[in-house]
């Protein structure tokens, strides 16, 4: 180890209590501008089952004995001490995601707006030991025998497996639910950007505003997390669709049945209605859309739009407007005030997405040559700065490759449609996709596409004029809206308001005579 190693910062373990060191050499996370050794995360022989086993113990029991209401209090504890401390989560995006302070805002805000929001939705919530589902139904001819379903929180852990794009929003958004159901949680940051949660879970524990055992964090390699889970655990993973293939093909999952979430890969799309071809509002519409979903977060956000669709009539007009408006975007130094486009995570990424853009380009018109852009106060041999693409794909049904690989970068496909059925097809090429958003002033347009695509799709995202302005975005993901995918998005459910505390439940279906099903409520304090 050289001196540099030994004085730089290490990212430890928050596992049965305790702060607990890495026995290995770890991994080193990067200022991706200049490649600087920020930090090193490692967990190496760390006791996985006994981490685990006192957090179901501990946080399971502790969280438990509080009402539904009481575990949304400590949310809303959690949003304040975040809050508190935000300054200093921004200092962390910049210096280890290289984002400019809007794109950091959307991971780090957006975290703490996703738990306020739990926070008062849960507060409304009535009882301790179990949410209701659907009415009570006879199952006797005399009425004397009936079932009634009930929900109830699963008595094992939650380990949240996140991808390295949201390190704030990715944890909060899954913690908030759990903790919500009465469920403790394991979170495993994806390395490359673990600083941003090691240090806000930090905060926390040091805050004491969790009861213990309820939230801890594993820093480093993922060896053996699958391995220490139990029965009635529940697994949510956010990253590749190659890695949640790995997962699933895990004995705990594919033998034991353990429940697991995931959200993956997505070739979502943008669609232009034929009514919009010449121009006007809902074209515009599109243009500011297409252009903020490529360039925020450098492309770097698993709901940006990938894939463009417009009427063949449309189709060069579209690219000219996209194409002038990429050219204003400045790339760089987020640390430079003149920046708009930071940098990608990290240098391996830059390589990813370079390749991924040569791969792409073979077969594809290029509308706005990123390569072509001149990097500000940032080495381009050095930084993982990549600047934005618009490739078009005049052939579209011939180019499976623009369906099929997600560059997880600044770049976006324009393709021509020569009709709404031929739009949805194309579409439906993604295979599964997080989210579809449509562009159009008719609502007879919007209406078909919504339930066209609704079932190749997990959020379906309408643009007509009047909406322009307070739309929420294509790519942002709002925790009232549910969010996932089928097919290559993962097939996962998350968000949707209280639909989220579906995968931290067990539900199971109680028979019994009606005077004795009441009792469930009398035991549980519930009404
Ligand atoms: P990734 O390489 O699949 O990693 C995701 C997480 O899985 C990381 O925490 C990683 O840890 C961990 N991991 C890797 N191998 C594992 C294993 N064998 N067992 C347990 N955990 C393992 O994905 P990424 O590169 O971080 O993220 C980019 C991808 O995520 C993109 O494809 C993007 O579309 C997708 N994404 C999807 C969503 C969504 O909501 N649908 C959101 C964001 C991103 P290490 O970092 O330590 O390897």
């Amino acid at each position: 180890m050289t001196r540099q190693d030994a004085d730089m910062l290490e990212l430890v373990n928050f596992v049965a209590g305790r702060r607990v060191s890495g026995t290995g050499p770890g991994t080193v996370l990067r200022d991706p501008l200049s490649g600087e050794p920020l930090a090193r995360a490692d967990s190496t022989g760390l006791d996985l089952p006994g981490a685990y086993a006192w957090a179901r113990q501990h946080g399971g029991a502790a969280l438990r004995a509080l009402s539904y209401a009481e575990r949304a209090a400590l949310l809303a504890r959690v949003a304040e001490v975040l809050q508190a401390n935000r300054d200093k989560y921004y200092e962390i995006a910049l210096r280890n995601a290289g984002t400019v302070r809007q794109d950091s805002a959307i991971d780090i805000e957006g975290g703490i707006y996703t738990l306020s929001y739990y926070a008062k939705l849960g507060a409304k919530l009535e009882g301790q030991a179990f949410r209701p589902d659907g009415e009570q139904v006879s199952l006797a001819r005399d009425d004397a025998y009936a079932v009634r379903h009930i929900a109830v929180p699963a008595r094992g852990l939650a380990l949240l497996i996140n991808a390295f794009n949201f390190p704030s929003w990715g944890l909060w958004e899954k913690a908030a639910p759990a903790l919500l159901s009465g469920v403790p949680v394991v979170a495993k940051p994806a390395t490359a950007t673990a600083w941003l949660a090691h240090e806000m879970v930090a905060d926390l524990l040091a805050a004491q505003v969790l009861p213990e055992g309820a939230l801890s964090l594993v820093c480093g390699a993922s060896a053996g997390l699958l391995d220490a889970l139990a029965p009635g655990d529940v697994l949510s993973f956010t990253g590749s669709a190659d890695t949640a293939a790995l997962l699933r093909a895990h004995p705990r999952v594919a033998r034991d049945a353990l429940r697991m979430n995931a959200e993956t890969d997505s070739l979502n799309c943008a669609l232009l209605g034929p009514d919009a071809a010449a121009g006007g509002a809902a074209f515009d519409a599109l243009v500011h859309e297409a252009v903020r979903e490529i360039t925020v977060k450098s492309g770097q956000k698993c709901t940006a739009i990938r894939r463009i669709l417009v009427p063949q009539a449309a189709y060069q007009r579209m690219a000219d407007a996209i194409a002038s408006r990429l050219a204003a975007v400045t790339v760089g130094n987020p640390r430079n005030a003149d920046v708009r486009m930071g940098s990608l995570v990290g240098r391996a990424q830059h390589d990813d997405v370079q390749a991924g853009i040569q791969a792409l380009r073979a077969g594809s018109q290029v509308l706005f040559d990123g390569g072509q852009v001149r990097l500000l106060d940032a080495d381009p041999a050095v930084a993982a700065c990549v600047a934005p693409w618009l490739l078009g794909s005049p052939d579209p049904d011939n180019h499976p490759l623009a369906h099929d690989r997600e560059v997880f970068g600044p770049l976006a496909t324009l393709m021509p449609y020569r009709d709404a059925a031929h739009a949805y097809a194309l579409a439906r090429r993604g295979q599964g996709s997080l989210v579809a958003s449509v562009y159009s002033d008719d609502s007879a347009f919007l209406a078909r596409s919504a339930l066209e695509l609704a079932d190749s799709h997990g959020r379906v995202h309408l643009v007509s004029p009047e909406a322009a302005r307070t739309h929420t975005g294509h790519g942002n993901v709002m925790p009232q809206s549910l969010h996932g995918g089928p097919g290559r998005a993962g097939g996962g459910e998350e968000l949707g308001g209280l639909r989220a505390l579906a995968l931290y439940h067990r539900r199971a279906a109680i028979q019994g005579a009606p005077a004795r099903l009441r009792g469930l409520a009398d035991a549980a304090g519930a009404t």
